[in-house]
């Protein structure tokens, strides 16, 4: 039989260290031997951003939003030791956070259930997948340092120059504020991209903020949010029996821990920065978590959301074994080609993907997993396998399917 056909490319973003070895391991193991793969190629790789001023970055982000599917593989973010390694010109922005800016997304990460990785909350039977609003709010706060007593004000000057004042506090002694914006036009987006995203998955919505105390802040979230439902998406909603749902935060707090899981939820920024930890380290593990951006007018990048492993790359430079768990990344292809299937009609791309997830938790479900895994599996005798030999291991599966 011949390789499957693709008529778009996947805008592929190749990225650093571990991942980057995991990624052409990926590719030449399970997805060439298959698919006549189209891609139009990035190296986001920091050597080769640096030689292009970053330009790479903004061009992947354009071909994104271009040809509606990325696949992105784990990219170092420049600090200061990495200025040093790497000899760069500057200190070069997170590239997710250039892509992000580019594309308007929101991001969505959804943990990979397989058996054998139990999630620590013994009531979740399906994953929980979390949106963050990527906005604002404290990210983007300006704060200061109150000495002593006096007055501080929130003062709003409009175009015309008139000004509207609020009492902040009256001080008699040191203290500290902050003011925190945030943009209608962004939450619209933020909701959009929720509400298609449910839609697409055919899963319920959950928001949450705290605008009982926060009536004008959080309560503009929370009539952005409910009147893009009742206007654009409550019919269609209905017509896949999904429901949107509005609780306030500490409610939402205490109804996931008890949920049986399968939703969306979408978090605030800060809220979505601190649930997101707690969600992957509660599902079992950051390797099992998937990333995807959406924009509001359903372009899509797929990555993993753990970093570029930078220990085990060491490791893999001295010539010794490495054990990198590879699930994630393998999700990623899959999510960004099932996505390319489906927008191209391509049943056999589709199925591909459906194939290739398969074999991959059939291989860790038959007790053949990366040592991370091993460690915390609640199957006997699990077999650690390295880097290389597992994914060797899902191509065995894969043959079966
Ligand atoms: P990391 O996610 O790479 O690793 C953190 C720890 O988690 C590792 O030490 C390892 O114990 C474990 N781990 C993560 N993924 C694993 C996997 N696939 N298999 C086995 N164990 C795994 O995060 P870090 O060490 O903080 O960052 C390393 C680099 O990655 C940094 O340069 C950072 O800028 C970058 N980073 C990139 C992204 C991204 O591109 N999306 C996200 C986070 C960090």
């Amino acid at each position: 039989m011949g390789r499957i056909q693709m008529k778009t490319p996947l805008v592929e973003m190749d990225g650093d260290e571990m991942t980057r070895i995991l990624w052409k391991m990926i590719k030449d193991e399970l997805l060439l031997p298959y698919i006549d793969l189209k891609t139009e190629y990035y190296d986001l790789g920091l050597q080769h951003r640096d030689e292009t001023d970053d330009q790479v970055t903004i061009d992947s982000a354009k071909a994104a939003l271009k040809y509606g599917v990325a696949v992105k593989c784990a990219t170092i973010t420049p600090n200061a030791a990495r200025m040093e390694e790497y000899h760069l010109k500057k200190m070069y922005k997170s590239p997710n956070g250039t892509i992000r800016a580019i594309m308007d997304g929101t991001v969505f990460r959804k943990p990979i259930t397989v058996k054998g990785i139990e999630p620590n909350v013994r009531t979740w039977k399906k994953p929980i997948t979390i949106a963050r609003h990527a906005y604002g709010d404290v990210y983007r706060d300006v704060e200061m340092r109150v000495p002593g007593p006096g007055k501080a004000e929130m003062v709003f000057t409009d175009a015309e120059g008139h000004e509207t004042r609020k009492l902040i506090h009256e001080f008699d002694g040191p203290g500290v504020i902050q003011g925190m914006h945030n943009l209608d036009k962004s939450i619209e987006s933020f909701a959009r991209s929720c509400f298609s995203y449910a839609f697409d998955a055919g899963e319920d919505l959950w928001f949450a903020s705290k605008d009982t105390i926060s009536k004008q802040y959080d309560g503009r979230f929370k009539e952005i949010f409910e009147s893009i439902y009742e206007k654009e998406y409550k019919e269609q909603f209905a017509q896949k029996g999904i429901t949107y749902f509005y609780t306030l935060i500490d409610d939402a707090v205490a109804r996931v821990m008890k949920s049986e899981g399968g939703f969306i939820w979408a978090c605030k920024n800060y809220d979505g920065d601190v649930m997101s930890d707690m969600l992957s380290s509660a599902f079992g593990s950051l390797a099992m978590m998937t990333s995807v951006l959406v924009n509001p007018d359903g372009k899509y990048e797929y990555e993993a959301a753990h970093g570029t492993v930078q220990r085990h790359y060491y490791k893999y430079l001295k010539g010794e074994e490495t054990s990198t768990n590879s699930v994630a990344t393998i999700f990623a292809w899959t999510g960004a080609l099932r996505k390319r299937g489906q927008l191209d009609q391509l049943p056999e791309l589709v199925s591909f993907a459906d194939r290739l997830e398969k074999a991959t938790l059939q291989t860790i479900e038959s007790g053949k997993m990366t040592g991370d895994l091993a460690r915390i599996t609640t199957l006997d005798n699990p077999v650690a396998l390295s880097s290389r030999d597992f994914i060797l291991a899902v191509r065995d599966t894969l043959e079966t399917l």
